[in-house]
């Protein structure tokens, strides 16, 4: 079974072809368009690499494609696109405006170009759904919660990569196949061992951490849109709400434009006025740039102030993931993440850690009670494997 796995920006296309084959999972293509104009011509394009490549003969052969959605009014999960979704993508599109358009657009235009082929939408909060209320509410008036006001959480689909990975890492059968099967069973196939405690940090252009007890998340660092939590490249993270009424009226603004700003300058990108890329921030605050310093030690210390809170809600950690771009290639960073925390038992060494780029692998030190990891996330995957899911279920 061939499933296509569809990342769509607002000026690009990227792609992932899985073959589930005889019960092995294989990558047969991978490949990506940026700075796209005409996305149907994309489209067009990619088909005919795959074509051209030899992984597909024709369209025909494609299962299925599956999109790693963001968010949607009242749906959720692994679900088949159409309309009705897409009218629930739309309902939500002013909580990612970066989002929900382009994957809107694009879905449209491969339903055009692949008429017969099924497409299918993995929610990026899907994997909240299963999260204590009491983690997800905001205390706003009942009327704003029932019109969605509350935390949704997003990555998603690579925060459930990391909850199998790691469990699997771990020893734990068990606790990877929970998570696995998370959006058939919720959550409920049995755990046989110690509650399995893992908070994983995916650290990349946009940023989240959560908190995950036998491979069901209990919390995001993303709350209602991806704009909170942690600061990100461009978007600013959590802000207390009486900050944009505030900077509306003081500096002469509207509130579209304080959205555009609190989007599009800032995050690291406001803070270190240098860049929204981490190697440019680190490269400036080595030579000096006050500024560009001070941005990652917010980055470091809101990253600290999140990972804390999973750390007392799950009663400490069997497990410390580092995860995306990041994650996986910033040592610097992880290493200033995890400082002076010996006393909850979370010690790195420094050797693993600076060896470790891109790389699946420890980097605690042996007598760490916290085992410290790194492991590259694959998101396209976990959207591959619960598309499949979806068109075995609907067969039977
Ligand atoms: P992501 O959104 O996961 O692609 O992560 C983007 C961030 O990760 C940027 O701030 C980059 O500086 C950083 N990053 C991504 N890849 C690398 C790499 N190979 N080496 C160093 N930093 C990287």
């Amino acid at each position: 079974m061939k499933i296509l796995v569809a990342n769509l920006g607002s000026t690009s296309l990227k792609w992932r072809l899985f073959d589930f084959a005889n019960s092995a999972e294989r990558l047969l293509h991978k490949g990506g368009f940026e700075r796209v104009t005409d996305y149907s011509k994309a489209i067009g394009d990619c088909l005919a690499q795959l074509k051209e490549s030899g992984a597909i003969a024709s369209e025909s052969e494609l299962a299925a494609v599956g999109f790693k959605t963001v968010i949607a009014k009242d749906v959720t999960g692994c679900v088949r696109l159409d309309e009705r979704v897409l009218g629930a993508m739309e309902a939500y599109n002013g909580l990612a405006p970066a989002h929900n358009p382009p994957y809107i657009a694009g879905i449209r235009l491969f339903a055009k170009r692949i008429p017969g082929v099924p497409l299918v939408a993995l929610f990026e909060t899907a994997f909240y759904q299963f999260a204590p209320e009491a983690m997800m509410r905001y205390a706003v008036p009942a009327a704003w919660h029932e019109i969605g006001v509350r935390r949704w959480g997003f990555h998603g689909a690579s925060h459930k990569f990391i909850a199998e990975r790691s469990a699997a890492l771990l020893g734990r059968e068990d606790i990877a196949h929970r998570a696995q099967n998370l959006y058939v069973d919720g959550g409920k196939s049995p755990a046989n061992g110690a509650p399995l405690r893992v908070i994983s940090c995916h650290l990349g252009g946009s940023s989240s951490i959560t908190g995950t007890l036998n491979g069901v998340a209990i919390g995001n660092s993303l709350g209602m849109s991806p704009q909170s939590g942690l600061p990100h490249n461009n978007r600013v993270g959590d802000l207390d709400a009486e900050a944009l009424p505030y900077a509306v009226k003081t500096l002469g603004i509207t509130i579209e434009e304080a959205q555009r700003q609190l989007s599009k300058e800032g995050g690291l990108k406001g803070l270190s006025g240098v860049s929204n890329d981490i190697r440019d921030i680190h490269e400036a605050a080595t030579k000096g740039d006050a500024k560009a310093a001070l941005a990652l030690d917010v980055f470091v210390s809101e990253a600290r102030r999140w990972i804390g809170g999973y750390f007392l809600q799950l009663n400490g950690a069997d497990a410390l993931v580092f995860t995306a771009g990041i994650g996986e290639n910033r040592a610097e960073l992880r290493a200033a993440i995890c400082a002076n925390l010996d006393q909850l038992g979370i010690v790195l060494d420094p050797e693993k850690n600076a060896a470790l780029r891109a790389t699946e692998g420890v980097i605690s030190a042996d007598s760490s009670r916290v085992k410290v990891l790194v492991i590259p996330t694959n998101e396209e995957l976990v959207v591959a494997r619960e598309t499949k899911r979806l068109l075995e279920a609907s067969r039977n």
